[in-house]
């Protein structure tokens, strides 16, 4: 089936009353009719059957299948953020002593995740330049368990090029793990490219209009084969003593991978999305490939106004013709390029005062809310970085980052008009 189906129906058979939207599952827990049952169901002898909210729930599922289809997929683990999505997605990989290699161009909250927090864990965080991933093979020992990028980097708007990572994540036998929260699944499928694993802010484009925090982890189909036998991930080959000697890959392959995630990781730590919120994802999937539609083609208005503005030094927008990333994103997002975009208007007061005099555009730091946001990184996300530092992140001064809504591309190109004329 094409997205656009997958989206309003996959994964939801109707219950007993027949409602047409998913009904809300708002319990923490499942009555068993036996105690034989019970024992049944955790011994795995009925599959993932509901026990707890935290390890699972319907509503959740029929968001983590849906997800997974439209990613084209296999399994999905719905998180409380996409912040949890990211670190169970990484903690799954990688343990104390071992190492990731990362983009250099990856959302904040990413980076002290991968430079803090995993240091912490004793796992050693190693960057890579998206635009050239051949230095991936310099920084990968024995110790990599993860390859890890944006398919949209923010705030630079670069598309990197996922066949060729993907590639040689599957020479070293490293697992790749690609943030596809700005392009969604409907603009790009980075598992069709020969990625592994995908994790996404829900909070962004999926719930559409900025209502709530979440995130999901898909995994490709037949991931279970290239951990399987595998030296660098014991944990998944080795009987798991938290779950009765649980081989992952041998009794739960092929869904080995989110079922760690979710049995184990999320078992212990909970970083569980509420059902109201799986509910939300839901609503918001459902018109999601129009919305991305919509989200492109105002992205690519703005773009296009801005690129002819003589107060405008630089436009980001791998949409546009003469964009270096534009031949990149043909290949893996020919549909469109999502509404992200950024511009470079030369100087910090400048940047401020467009800020500042745009009445449609709200300030806010986000992106993917059907209203129109607009940023200004040097002020705000990145106050803390010295000159250089902003130069190397690919964040100049007077830089304005863009998140196109669905508002009608007229006004909002009027907009930025007079906010730069003034
Ligand atoms: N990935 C990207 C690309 C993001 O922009 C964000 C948040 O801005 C996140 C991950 C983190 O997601 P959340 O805020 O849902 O934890």
């Amino acid at each position: 089936m094409k997205k656009q189906t997958l989206a309003l129906h996959h994964g939801y058979n109707k219950d007993e009353q027949r409602t047409m939207a998913v009904p809300i599952y708002q319990s923490t827990a499942y009555e068993f009719p036996s105690t034989e049952y019970a024992a049944e169901t955790f011994s795995l002898q009925h599959g993932f059957d509901n026990v707890y909210t935290r390890i699972g729930n319907p509503t959740t599922a029929i968001f983590e299948q849906r997800f997974a289809a439209l990613e084209g997929g296999s399994a999905a683990l719905a998180t409380s953020s996409g912040m949890a999505a990211i670190f169970y997605a990484a903690i799954n990989l990688a343990e104390m002593g071992d190492n990731i290699v990362a983009s250099k161009k990856l959302y904040g909250g990413t980076v002290t995740l991968f430079t803090s927090t995993l240091k912490r864990f004793g796992i050693e965080a190693r960057f890579f330049d998206p635009a050239n991933p051949e230095g991936i093979k310099n920084l990968v020992d024995d110790k990599t368990k993860m390859i890890f990028f944006e398919s949209i980097t923010n705030p630079s708007i670069d598309v990197p090029d996922f066949g060729a990572i993907a590639e040689i994540a599957n020479e070293s036998g490293v697992v790749s793990v690609v943030d596809n929260t700005v392009p969604s699944p409907i603009l790009c499928r980075p598992l069709e490219h020969g990625c592994d694993v995908t994790v996404h802010s829900a909070s962004k484009y999926t719930t559409g209009q900025g209502l709530a925090i979440g995130g999901i982890i898909v995994e490709r189909e037949n991931l279970s084969e290239k951990l399987a036998g595998n030296p660098r991930y014991p944990q998944f080959n080795e009987p798991d003593p938290s779950y009765h000697g649980l081989v992952y890959v041998k009794d739960v392959a092929p869904l080995a991978f989110v079922f760690r995630a979710r049995m184990s990781l999320m078992r212990d730590t909970g970083a569980a999305p509420a059902p109201f919120n799986s509910w939300l994802y839901i609503q918001g999937i459902e018109t999601l490939p129009l919305r991305m539609k919509q989200h492109s083609g105002n992205a690519l208005a703005i773009a296009e106004f801005l690129a002819g503005n003589n107060k405008v030094r630089q436009v980001n927008y791998p949409g546009l013709k003469d964009n270096p990333n534009f031949g990149l994103a043909q290949k893996y997002m020919p549909d469109g390029c999502s509404g992200l975009l950024s511009f470079d208007v030369g100087d910090y007061e400048s940047a401020k005062s467009i800020v500042d005099n745009t009445k449609l555009f709200s300030l806010v730091t986000n992106i993917g809310d059907s209203k129109s946001i607009i940023t200004h990184p040097a002020s705000t996300t990145h106050q803390q970085l010295s000159e250089e530092e902003l130069i190397a992140a690919g964040v100049p001064q007077g830089l304005i980052r863009i998140s196109a809504g669905l508002e009608d591309p007229e006004d909002l190109v009027n907009d930025l008009e007079q906010a730069i004329l003034v």
